[in-house]
């Protein structure tokens, strides 16, 4: 895709802002992208929040997704899950999560007081013999 230069208003202090792009972005798109060049002080800490969220999904195809050793993986619909948390945490809506896999994972994710999201796996391997 063709990139040009456009401008667009940042959505934290209005200001016009240039920044490079596809040719074809709806007008959201161009707003988020001016938000994510802008230098105001909101803007700056908007970015952040949003790095943070993406190394936190990143994170979660490191440790459980695609991006994890095959043995390590677990099923895209856990995954969904952890991704779908990694979301809520980002926006607020919750502190923790942590599922209990079968075979002894644990997958936890959960925010510092920094505002960094963590991004747990855990193994618990027990070795119990009955008779
Ligand atoms: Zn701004």
């Amino acid at each position: 895709m063709k990139k040009i230069m456009q401008t667009a208003p940042c959505r934290f202090c209005g200001q016009m802002v240039q920044f490079e792009g596809e040719v074809d972005l709806t007008d959201p798109q161009k707003e988020e992208l001016a938000t994510m060049t802008c230098t105001c002080d909101r803007a700056v800490e908007y970015q952040k929040e949003k790095q943070r969220k993406e190394k936190a999904l990143k994170n979660v195809s490191v440790l459980f997704g695609e991006d994890a050793a095959p043995e390590k993986r677990i099923g895209e619909g856990i995954v969904n899950i952890l991704r779908a948390a990694v979301e809520e945490i980002y926006s607020g809506g919750l502190a923790k999560v942590t599922l209990n896999l079968r075979g002894g994972v644990k997958a936890s994710i959960s925010q510092n007081s920094k505002g960094e999201i963590n991004v747990e796996r855990t193994e618990t391997k027990k070795q119990k013999l009955t008779e």
